[in-house]
């Protein structure tokens, strides 16, 4: 099939076809001219909003100038980047602001380029630490696609096919304290792995005793508390890191996404002073794990700026006001109908939950729907968004039932009120047109024949 987007022909041929044929499936295969903030412009003149950032890697909005100009002048000072053999002055720097940011008992960063890439580690470093070898993590959990962080995510969507995964990993419940405390008391377990709020699993919020008593509970049986904070942090929340909401000291964290200010691929993982030193120990381990980018002046001046950007344009305070207008205004107009369950979330990170229809018309229309793929409502929402409001958005990888909303920290009213405007009107045809329905029947079966 050729895509009809002559441009992605190249990409579908070399890189991936079915990624193309997927996009053009869901009517998303366009191509972007120009991106600022929370507004992207098509080649045809289109202006889109993007409500999911990236999956939050856009937190200070695309293309921030002020990091553009950081990196320029990083480009033009003809620096050291990827020397290998001296000390890279701006990972310092970095790294002690990171750690001054995070606060608690976290001292040392391990950089690296993606969040997987700082789970890869998180690993390593908790076995070495600790002596043990056993995971602990939570159903639902994302944690990234190389085969470490694979094996730490249940179901087997991503990971069928790719195995064998690590041994010696378990899942627990999310929110389960009975359930964490029972397998901590094996002592088997180097560390607990957990991502503050899930959002793959569906914008899911801990109790708010959760992770705070998990940091208890690990302490107590010698298991590092790990948080994944790949989507969370960097004020996606509102505080500089979703564990600051909920009092929680972890052993290490997480971070990467935004950390990039959406330009140069920056991950870090921040842990005690303590555990470093194990993986460190020595002259002879100086070495024992680093990546050739790891710490690369360009990815580290894009750090840098973007701290800069987050705190200079309180966006920690501002995407907490804006989430809040943002779900308040969702829930007044949503509430009214069938399948609309909730709208949870917390700072800039929202997730609208819809539900089976009860209604018989309604629950005809969506059972079959359902019966040919169990996303297929979700993605017809998005495809909607997209295709009719020019909003990009997604439904959550492990609840399909669950539409993310995720602008950049810098949305406007302007952009909310357009996107609630958006939603309200795709939710209220879906619950009174026959033709939303049976156009996305139609997609739903375009799909089974690709
Ligand atoms: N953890 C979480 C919570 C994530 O959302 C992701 C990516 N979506 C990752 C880890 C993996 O990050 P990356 O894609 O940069 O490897």
């Amino acid at each position: 099939m050729k895509s009809e987007q002559p441009f992605a022909q190249q990409y579908a041929d070399h890189v991936n076809p079915q990624w193309v044929r997927l996009l053009d499936l869901l009517e998303m295969n366009v191509a972007y001219r120009h991106c600022l903030g929370v507004e992207l412009t098509t080649v045809d003149g289109r202006r889109i909003l993007d409500f999911l950032s990236g999956y939050c890697v856009y937190n200070m909005g695309h293309n921030h100038p002020a990091i553009i100009a950081a990196l320029k002048a990083e480009l033009d000072s003809n620096g050291p980047s990827m020397l290998q053999n001296h000390v890279p002055q701006l990972a310092g720097v970095l790294a002690e602001r990171l750690c001054r940011l995070a606060g608690g008992r976290l001292a040392r960063v391990a950089f690296g380029s993606s969040g997987s890439e700082g789970v890869e580690a998180a690993i390593k470093f908790s076995r070495m630490h600790t002596g043990r070898t056993g995971m602990l993590y939570c159903d639902g959990a994302f944690h990234g696609l190389t085969c470490g962080a694979l094996s730490l995510m249940g179901g087997s969507f991503w990971s069928d096919g790719f195995g064998p995964m690590l041994p010696d990993t378990t899942a627990i419940p999310f929110n389960d304290l009975a359930a964490l405390d029972k397998k901590l008391a094996t002592k088997k377990f180097a560390a607990f792995i957990v991502e503050p709020i899930q959002s793959e699993a569906g914008i899911v919020l801990p109790a708010n005793d959760y992770l705070r008593e998990a940091e208890r509970l690990c302490r107590r049986s010698g298991t590092l508390l790990v948080l994944d904070e790949v989507q969370t942090g960097m004020y996606r929340t509102g505080p500089f890191l979703a564990a600051h909401h909920y009092g929680v000291e972890p052993d290490m964290v997480v971070m990467a996404k935004a950390l990039s200010g959406g330009l140069v691929p920056v991950g870090a993982l921040l842990m005690t002073e303590k555990v470093c030193d194990s993986v460190f120990k020595s002259l002879k381990s100086a070495m024992i794990h680093t990546s050739t980018f790891s710490e690369n002046s360009l990815a580290m001046r894009a750090a840098l700026a973007s701290l800069d950007v987050m705190a200079g344009e309180k966006l920690g305070e501002r995407g907490t006001a804006m989430g809040r207008e943002l779900r308040d205004k969702l829930q007044a107009a949503l509430s009214g109908y069938e399948m609309f369950q909730e709208v949870r979330g917390i700072g800039m990170m929202s997730g609208i939950k819809f539900r089976a229809p009860r209604s018989l018309k309604l629950k005809v229309a969506f059972e079959t729907f359902k019966a040919i793929h169990p996303g297929m409502f979700g993605q017809m929402l998005v495809l909607r968004l997209f295709r009719d409001k020019g909003f990009i958005t997604q439904i959550c990888g492990n609840d399909f039932m669950v539409l993310k909303a995720s602008p950049p920290l810098v949305a406007t009213t302007e952009h909310i009120d357009g996107f609630v405007a958006a939603i309200k009107d795709i939710v209220d045809s879906v619950h009174t047109s026959d033709q939303a329905w049976s156009e996305a029947i139609g997609m739903a079966r375009r799909t089974m024949n690709i």
